[in-house]
């Protein structure tokens, strides 16, 4: 299986190339050159195999440079019960029709960690696979949670080392104390005086810098990101819809060829793509509802086929989806209208602030997709409405897709199962989730956010997580806090060290 730009061009590279590149040499993202099937009958054979297994499988359908072996070692590693507990992607259900996929039981109780586990494992062997000598330097700039997922997922991985900038005052306690905490011996986590712009821009400019490259070259590395572009992120996502649905048939919650529609909280659209491919191999998958919260660019995109970025930023209660450019959108224009257009658009968003789609590629986007967003108070109103009719706690990227897959079925009054994708521990953002379950005032008690953890333990029983528990006692082993403008120095002195 080759790979080639969403955007043209004469590129065709292997998947151990598509994973070590990144990014398109024509500024586009890869993909696949066709999409490989899934069968019912190899659905109901990996229906009895392990979360593993599966994952070996379903990649190895789309890595075919790739071993079996190599995969499978690649995904007990990454998926091991130590990190994950003994289901990595359990189903739960909620009521009658609603089901529940969680996603964060990995080491930073993300859903990020469903990726990130294994994907630095997929980068050594294309590493390897590619004749590549040099060491990989993974730059990240972070807002909070892809820090620390990348730092987990990378850490004592050989042949690379990874060096995490995060604004100082632009992440909460929690995540802050998470990264500063990081164990491994080939990382390095730095504080920039400013805000994620300024963290970013920066980690872009690094990028772009030739001086830079030859230096780093001649130390013997070369530069790497772990963003949700690359199709070694994307692809261990595909698993764990195929997975619910085995998981489904098992319990009897679906008999073979039940449509199940699907729910995704949605921020840089890599999740929920990861579920259409999934539906364009054969999976038996419905409709695609994609939550927004009140940053609904992709709202606004699903109801009249026209993006458009210029509008204002809102800052909510969840984060990770506080987006206004879904990168990986990209991709499904490529599937639906084909490489040339897909660059016209992508020159049109950058050049004009947002394109409108031709009627015929809208309408095909329209047969799976529909979008709703969640505003502030109908999130928090869902955490404490699903914590008290349903005895279930939830995180706030999970209420906006809850909300959002009420909605939806109160509209279509549809009589089909649905699984919302529930993408954080709720003690990742404990603070938002007691105020919801208690109101506002019951925050004041709290002098920064690690005591929300506590609280909400007590109120609702519910058990903090391995990853999140005692962390205000954990060593800091990175203290560095540095100006932005130094920030090139930093990665030279890393790579050199
Ligand atoms: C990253 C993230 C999302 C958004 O996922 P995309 O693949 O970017 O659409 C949603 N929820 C949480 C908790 C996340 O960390």
């Amino acid at each position: 299986m080759n790979f080639i730009s969403t955007r043209g061009g004469e590129e065709r590279v292997s998947a151990a190339y598509a994973i070590k590149n990144g990014l398109a040499k024509d500024g586009g993202l890869y993909m696949p050159e066709s999409i490989p099937s899934l069968t019912e009958d190899e659905i109901k054979k990996i229906s009895g195999l392990s979360y593993s297994e599966r994952a070996a499988y379903i990649i190895g359908k789309f890595l075919t440079d790739y071993t079996y072996e190599e995969l499978l070692e690649d995904a007990k590693g990454a998926y091991a019960e130590e990190k994950f507990g003994p289901s990595a992607a359990p189903v739960t259900k909620l009521s009658e029709n609603t089901y529940m996929l969680e996603l964060w039981h990995g080491p930073t109780s993300a859903f990020k960690d469903m990726a990130l586990q294994i994907m630095p494992r997929l980068f050594v062997r294309a590493l390897r696979k590619t004749g590549e000598k040099r060491n990989a330097l993974i730059l990240v700039a972070t807002s909070g949670d892809t820090g620390k997922a990348a730092l987990e997922g990378y850490k004592d991985i050989d042949g690379t080392s990874i060096q995490v900038f995060y604004p100082t005052d632009g992440v909460s306690r929690v995540q802050k104390l998470q990264m500063q905490t990081q164990e491994g011996g080939n990382v390095k986590v730095i504080g920039i005086r400013g805000n994620f712009d300024d963290a970013q821009s920066g980690v872009k400019r690094i990028f772009a810098d030739m001086d830079m490259v030859r230096t780093l070259d001649d130390a013997g590395t070369f530069l790497s990101s772990a963003n949700s572009i690359n199709w070694g992120r994307l692809v261990p996502q595909i698993v764990y819809y195929v997975s619910a649905y085995c998981d489904m048939l098992a319990s009897g919650a679906l008999k073979y060829g039940d449509k199940l529609d699907v729910c995704v909280p949605t921020g840089n659209f890599g999740n929920i793509f990861a579920c259409y491919i999934a539906k364009l191999m054969g999976l038996p998958i419905g409709r695609l509802i994609c939550a927004s919260n009140k940053n609904n660019v992709l709202t606004d995109f699903l109801e009249s086929g026209t993006y458009n970025r210029v509008r204002p930023f809102h800052q909510t209660i969840s984060p990770s989806m506080d987006i206004l450019i879904s990168s990986n959108l990209e991709r499904l224009l490529y599937l639906v209208c084909g490489q040339k257009k897909t660059a016209e658009y992508m020159n049109a968003l950058a050049n004009d602030g947002g394109y409108t789609l031709d009627g015929e590629d809208f309408a095909k986007i329209k047969e799976s997709f529909l979008g709703y967003y969640t505003d502030e108070e109908e999130t928090k109103a869902t955490i404490r409405c699903v914590y008290e009719n349903k005895n279930c706690l939830i995180d706030t990227h999970t209420a906006v897709a809850h909300h959002a897959a009420e909605e939806y079925m109160n509209e279509y009054e549809t009589e089909r199962k649905i699984l919302v994708v529930s993408t954080a521990s709720p003690y990742k953002f404990a603070k938002d989730v007691y105020v919801s379950l208690r109101g506002e005032s019951s925050a004041l008690q709290f002098s920064d956010d690690t005591e929300a953890l506590d609280a909400l333990e007590t109120y609702t029983g519910v058990k903090i997580p391995a990853p999140l528990s005692g962390l205000t006692a954990k060593v800091i082993l990175h203290s560095d806090i540095i100006d932005k403008e130094d920030m090139d120095s930093a990665v030279v002195g890393f790579a050199k060290a």
